[in-house]
């Protein structure tokens, strides 16, 4: 790669495949591989990640809102979409893209059924949430009557999945909850399908799930975190490579005297001499107000570079005292040996985040 002479997310597709075959290899072979890729694909663009994932042969993609479905579809993905959280404002648009929307609660379901055959549909494919102790989205158990008595009186619409959705499939202390709420799933699916007389795809798996549940993989699995390179844990993280290196470059060098500041508000006040580098990336870009004051750090030519003084709207000070290098040399803040996770986890925050914020004006780059 040439080095980098602007801010810029590198992303790697090797890796990306990489991670998806890794993902597919803890799958029995009749279980489908949904694609998370709302958020704008976790940072590293949605379309872009979907289009090479499409011809990998992934089953099934799954965005967040209907807008993130339109984009997929405008960019060529023709795979199934599920939109996980859609408002009905948007069924008419979702329909004419044939999204499949995620149906979690009475009013969304009758709203997408008058839609539905409103628009002359048949059979419409759509899932139904159930909620089974994340207590955020779905269905309880004892709407499944009521939903089955809905269904029954409409041709519009088909039931294609039902899914759940894990509360803390990372967290191993929380196992028995997990299985718990595994069991409730399986227990609501089997009177769902009685009820309606066919048998939709089950799917509750995220990344976590995947990767500590295998007994959970049922017809589906919807990973997103692990695509890009993050399993929640070291010992998942492992076998995974993250995709996204985000790169600046080193814009000005400064000399600093004791007894002088760097940034607004003096957030940093010198007790001896220092370097100080000014880079060009900021909390517009997704690097946020809790990364600075020595929080988060930078590498320059291999070496750790702490953030000083408070980060700006589109800068940030680092301190380069001991480090050889001079204005134009690249800058890593995170990538594949200093990850994502560990920069966020200077700031007490979570690799979902950071890489979700990594804001559109930062350059994507693609290498394969
Ligand atoms: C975001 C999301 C996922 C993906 O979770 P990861 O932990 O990123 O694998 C799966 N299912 C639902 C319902 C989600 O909202």
């Amino acid at each position: 790669m040439p080095k980098a002479q602007e801010t810029l997310l590198e992303i790697d597709l090797n890796a990306l495949k990489h991670n998806f075959d890794h993902l597919k290899s803890k799958l029995q072979s009749g279980t489908q591989f949904l694609a998370v890729v709302k958020a704008y694909g976790y940072g590293s663009d949605a379309c872009e990640i979907a289009k090479y994932l499409q011809d990998l042969n992934t089953d099934y993609f799954a965005v967040a809102y209907t807008k993130e479905g339109v984009a997929l579809r405008e960019s060529g993905i023709t795979k199934p979409i599920l939109v996980l959280h859609p408002q009905p404002v948007n069924f008419k648009t979702l329909i004419a893209n044939c999204l499949e929307p995620s149906l979690y609660n009475s009013k969304i379901l009758n709203e997408f059924l008058t839609v539905a055959s409103g628009e002359k549909q048949k059979e419409y494919p759509v899932h139904i949430k159930f909620n089974t102790g994340l207590n955020r989205l779905g269905f309880w158990e004892n709407d499944v009557d009521y939903i089955a008595s809905k269904l029954k009186a409409t041709k519009s619409v088909k039931v294609k999945s039902i899914f759940s959705h894990l509360a803390a499939s990372e967290d191993l202390n929380e196992k028995e909850f997990t299985k718990n709420q595994i069991k409730t799933f399986k227990t609501i699916a089997s009177r769902f399908s009685e009820t309606i007389g066919y048998k939709p795809m089950l799917h509750i798996c995220n990344t976590s799930g995947i990767l500590n549940y295998p007994e959970a993989h049922l017809d589906m699995v919807r990973s997103g975190i692990g695509l890009y390179g993050f399993g929640n844990s070291k010992k998942e993280n492992k076998p995974l490579k993250p995709i996204a290196t985000l790169k600046t470059i080193i814009s000005q060098i400064h000399r600093i005297e004791k007894g002088e500041s760097v940034g607004y508000n003096r957030g940093f006040k010198s007790v001896g001499f220092l370097k100080t580098a000014t880079l060009p990336i900021g909390h517009a870009d997704g690097i946020g107000r809790q990364y600075g004051n020595g929080k988060g750090y930078v590498l320059i030519n291999g070496k750790t570079a702490p953030i000083i003084g408070n980060v700006c709207m589109d800068m940030i000070m680092v301190n380069i005292t001991d480090i050889d290098c001079e204005e134009g040399d690249e800058v890593i803040v995170f990538g594949k040996d200093k990850t994502a996770e560990d920069f966020a986890n200077t700031a007490n925050t979570i690799s979902y985040e950071l890489i979700t914020s990594i804001s559109q004006r930062v350059k994507r780059v693609f290498i394969k």
